[in-house]
């Protein structure tokens, strides 16, 4: 097993081999020698790519066996704290080594029940990682490992502040591991300020979407939207389907409407309960909701295997999160589809999206779906190009006249 020649502790080998990782990825090969060699380290990697286990089995090798709390990974959301959680008890099942999850929206019962228990790993949110602080039920002086995940996150959550005085709290005799899809000036401020002389890994290019995604436009009018999710969900042979609006309260009304039409369907949006998402995510996971109607909150790091297709009903508002809601799919090099719905008011949304992924994304046409005719509002007018004028002609075909299949086989 490649995994083998990496310096991993056999437990954690155990553990990988248990969890049926075959080969490491492109960040694991070259992240897992340099956090065991102890240097910090900055890294830049697409989601998908593998980044959890990248960190997870090198510390876990350095850490051993249980001891005192001497890891901290702060992640922006709950979800990903829950899923690091996941990840490194999995990776741990043949050491002595304890993880806890810490964050907000539930209760305190069950985390400070861990925490008395001792741990080694905490896999917190800002927010409810300052409530222990304060209390005193957790402190950071023998935090050894600090890992900051997905800081760019954090960025846009306003979480920098508090990420800042939490790493100002950890012992500055410590390493630091940074990962960041992009680092803009504000996100190299924090790098610079927390990292000591790090490596360096950049695992693909930024702004590229995820190779084995297959990916499309479907122009349609606004009124059509919803009629097109359908009988898209009806021609195309799936799993899991993550279906991503722009608004909750837009989440909600597709999410009925799905129902309506005998879908079974979960929301992941912030104005649920933390009990509520948990359920979605994991009866998503789990298979008990086929589809998932949620905003761009679960559109960064969630964890979810399986999902063949990610449906962007609503055009995302920055081009980025184009690039991390599809990442959704197609990870780990399983082949996924992305589809995205378009109206003639999307025209310069989607020219920023291709601008920034440096490529022309396909549009297709649905066969047999009653496309009325693709007319832009007057105050803005869309610029229609290849396939909006090609109504009727060829199927689900790609509107630049190439003949490739596009997984629409008919379900069930
Ligand atoms: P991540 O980028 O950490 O969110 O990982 C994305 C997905 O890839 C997760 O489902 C992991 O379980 C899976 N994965 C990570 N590393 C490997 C590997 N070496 N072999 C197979 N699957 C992996």
């Amino acid at each position: 097993m490649a995994f083998k020649t990496l310096g991993l502790s056999e437990s954690v080998l155990r553990g990988v081999q248990a969890a049926g990782y075959t080969d490491p990825t492109p960040i694991q090969l070259r992240a897992i020698p340099a956090v065991l060699s102890g240097r910090d380290l900055i890294a830049s990697a697409q989601t998908g790519t593998g980044k959890t286990a990248a960190f997870a089995l090198p510390i876990l090798s350095k850490l051993g066996t249980h001891g005192k709390p001497r890891v901290l990974i702060l992640e922006p959301t709950r979800e990903l704290a829950a899923q690091v959680e996941t990840a490194f008890r999995d990776f741990a099942r043949f050491t002595n080594i304890n993880t806890v999850a810490v964050f907000g929206g539930v209760g305190y019962g069950r985390q400070r029940e861990e925490l008395r228990r001792g741990v080694d790993v905490i896999a917190a949110t800002p927010g409810r990682l300052m409530d222990y602080l304060k209390t005193g039920e957790i402190n950071l002086r023998d935090i050894s490992i600090l890992v900051l995940d997905e800081v760019d996150r954090m960025l846009d959550m306003g979480f920098l502040p508090v990420v800042k005085d939490i790493i100002g709290r950890c012992p500055r005799e410590r390493q630091t591991l940074f990962f960041s899809a992009t680092i803009p000036p504000e996100i190299a401020a924090v790098a610079a300020f927390a990292l000591r002389d790090p490596a360096r890994i950049e695992i693909g290019v930024n702004r590229s979407v995820n190779q084995s995604v297959t990916h499309a436009l479907y122009p349609v009018n606004a009124g059509q939207k919803f009629d097109l999710l359908l009988a898209l969900l009806e021609k195309i042979d799936f799993q899991s389907v993550l279906i991503f609006s722009r608004t909750k309260h837009g989440a909600d009304k597709i999410a009925r409407k799905l129902k309506t039409a005998n879908h079974s369907v979960a929301v992941l949006h912030a104005n649920r309960s933390q009990n509520q998402r948990l359920e979605a995510l994991a009866g998503f996971k789990s298979g008990k909701y086929e589809l998932m109607v949620a905003t761009d909150i679960a559109s960064r790091g969630i964890d979810v295997a399986g999902v063949s297709h990610v449906i962007n009903f609503d055009v995302p508002e920055n081009p980025e999160d184009y690039v991390h809601r599809i990442g959704r799919t197609g990870r780990a090099q399983a082949v996924g589809d992305a589809f995205t719905l378009v109206t003639p008011e999307n025209a310069n949304d989607i020219r920023d999206i291709q601008r920034f992924i440096g490529a022309k994304i396909p549009e297709l046409k649905l066969e047999g779906f009653p496309y009325q005719a693709y007319t832009a509002r007057p105050e803005q007018p869309a610029q229609p190009r290849g396939g909006h004028g090609r109504a009727g002609q060829g199927g689900q075909r790609p509107a630049d006249g190439g003949g490739r299949s596009w997984g629409f086989r008919g379900r069930r």
